[in-house]
């Protein structure tokens, strides 16, 4: 029921040099006949390093793949060392940045505002940004999870037009499920995604709201994804460590 397609991600987070890129990207392409990609719609979002190579293969080989990046500056260009601007990664072809994973949060100390930033940067340069947000296990034991993840979104978006907002993407990703085998139980990520959809609701009208894709991310595997997305608000998945293996990123494209 429905109308929003599936978005299946795959964050490889610090993982793969260009070589294994390709390698991985081929494997994925391989696996996965075309008929899927009428359904649901599949990403790999690799390091920086790799996207040339990445961009080059989708191209030349025509794959229906899409690709992204993990993080971009807030600034379009100038004295900031190290750091990659949206117009460079619109240039390689990227469709997503992923913004505010809690990785880049805890290791950074990426605040919210400077997500904020990031989101803007990412849709004026006609990108789709991927906005995570997710509580940590202290929040969550404490009951205030719904909150602390709406805060966390409404703050992502500040600023954005009705235009901007509905090209972006919601990932609800509760820290303490990320990367440690612990799944959120589908009431659990419905609850969350549900209520992020109610806020955006409140803030945007309800046919905005309808159109945004609100994925689940946090050890997300293939056992475990048909039970997630059938929820009513859970509209695909972002996957880290299960992503890095083709077979089963395959196979879960064939289940979201
Ligand atoms: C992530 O980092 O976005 C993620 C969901 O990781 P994992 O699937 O490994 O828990």
């Amino acid at each position: 029921s429905k109308s929003r397609q599936p978005l299946l991600a795959g964050n490889w987070k610090m993982n793969l040099n260009h070589l294994e890129a390709i390698a991985l990207v081929q494997k994925i392409a391989f696996a996965l006949p075309e008929k899927y990609f009428d359904k649901v719609e599949v990403a790999v979002i690799p390091p920086f390093t790799d996207l040339r190579s990445v961009q080059t293969l989708i191209d030349g080989d025509k794959l229906l793949l899409r690709h992204g990046a993990q993080d971009v500056s807030q600034h379009d260009s100038g004295a900031y060392t190290g750091d990659v601007s949206a117009p460079m990664l619109a240039k390689l072809g990227c469709d997503y940045v992923v913004v505010g994973h809690s990785e880049r949060r805890e290791h950074h100390g990426e605040t919210d505002e400077l997500i904020n930033r990031k989101v803007r940067a990412v849709l004026k340069h006609d990108m789709s940004p991927i906005l995570c947000v997710g509580e940590g296990s202290d929040v969550r034991e404490a009951g205030d999870h719904v909150s602390y993840c709406t805060s966390q979104l409404i703050e992502g978006l500040k600023g954005l037009k009705q235009d901007q907002v509905r090209r972006a993407v919601i990932a609800y990703e509760p820290v303490w499920a990320i990367g440690t085998g612990k799944v959120a139980t589908a009431e659990d990520a419905q609850e969350v995604c549900g209520a992020l959809r109610a806020a955006l609701a409140d803030k945007y009208g309800t046919e905005i709201a309808e159109e945004i894709r609100v994925l689940y991310g946090g050890s997300v595997k293939s056992s475990n994804i048909s039970d997630l997305v059938g929820r009513e608000d859970v509209d695909g998945a972002l996957v880290g460590g299960a992503s890095l293996n083709g077979d089963e990123f395959a196979k879960m494209s064939a289940l979201a």
